[in-house]
């Protein structure tokens, strides 16, 4: 398998897309540290049946960067070593019709926080492991609002720019340690999350979606893990810096 030996981080990995991420990529051959501020269990249960025992959850709050400190050394001594990281935790649930004027300096501090800092935090809680290591994959999640803009969140499409922005710096930093920094950005993609965002506008959007990506159909969860793979194997070793659309040809770049 294109992962067999390789202990990869995947934050946010409780629910949606980061579980579906967790689960491919323990399928792939790799062992799984799922990584959340909330409750794991239920992506633990999936993970359980791929191989008892080899996949742990791990508390951790990306804005807390002593506690993930720890939550990757708790990684680091159950595993002996940290390969890969997909930095998929955010703050999107529950983002939706808020005109820019509207939204609070609060809110907006809070996006930036888990979003941007967030990934920040993890990056540097996990580098000193892979630069020992001499090697690394880190995948960050953006998204094609960025590409296309979205009206009504306009501080998150903000994060995810800097999303992008952070990983082509990093792999300019961590490239010489062996470490690849890499972005994917999902198109709109039927989670839980989008699912609830999109509420009573869903069956237009999904007809929006089939009429405007050239694969006619709405995203599913399961469509984005296969890229993260390619992204955290070895056969992706000269790739850095760069930032692939999973969108089913919706979005150019
Ligand atoms: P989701 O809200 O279901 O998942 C987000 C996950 O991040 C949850 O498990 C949540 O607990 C975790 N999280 C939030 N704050 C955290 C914190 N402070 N510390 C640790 N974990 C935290 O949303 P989703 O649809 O599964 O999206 C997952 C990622 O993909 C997000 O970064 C989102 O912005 C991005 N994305 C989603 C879509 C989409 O259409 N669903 C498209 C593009 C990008």
């Amino acid at each position: 398998m294109i992962l067999d030996g390789k202990v990869v981080i995947v934050t946010g990995g409780a629910r949606g897309l980061g579980q579906a991420i967790a689960v491919a990529v323990a399928e792939a051959g790799a062992r799984v540290a799922v990584l959340d501020v909330i409750d794991t269990a239920e992506t633990l249960a999936l993970l359980k049946d791929l191989g008892p025992g080899q996949h742990l959850g791990v508390h951790g709050d990306v804005t807390d960067f002593e506690g993930l400190r720890a939550a990757v050394q708790q990684v680091a001594d159950a595993c002996g070593a940290v390969h890969g990281l997909i930095n998929n935790a955010g703050l999107y649930k529950g983002v939706h019709d808020m005109p820019f004027e509207e939204i609070t300096e609060e809110q907006w501090d809070r996006m930036m926080a888990i979003n941007v800092k967030g990934v920040w935090n993890v990056t540097r809680a996990v580098t000193p492991l892979m630069r020992e290591q001499g090697y690394g994959k880190i995948v960050n999640v953006s998204s094609t609002t960025v590409l296309v803009g979205a009206a009504g969140m306009s501080h998150y499409v903000a994060s995810k720019g800097a999303v992008f922005a952070l990983t082509r710096s990093l792999s300019r930093e961590l490239g010489p340690a062996g470490v690849r920094v890499n972005t994917v950005m999902p198109g709109l993609t039927m989670s839980q999350a989008s699912m609830d965002n999109l509420g009573p506008a869903l069956g237009a959007v999904e007809q929006m979606v089939n009429a405007t990506t050239a694969l006619g159909r709405p995203q599913q969860p399961a469509d984005l893990p296969g890229t993260m793979i390619y992204l955290l194997s070895e056969l992706s070793d000269a790739v850095t810096g760069q930032a692939i659309v999973v969108d089913g040809g919706q979005s150019h770049w």
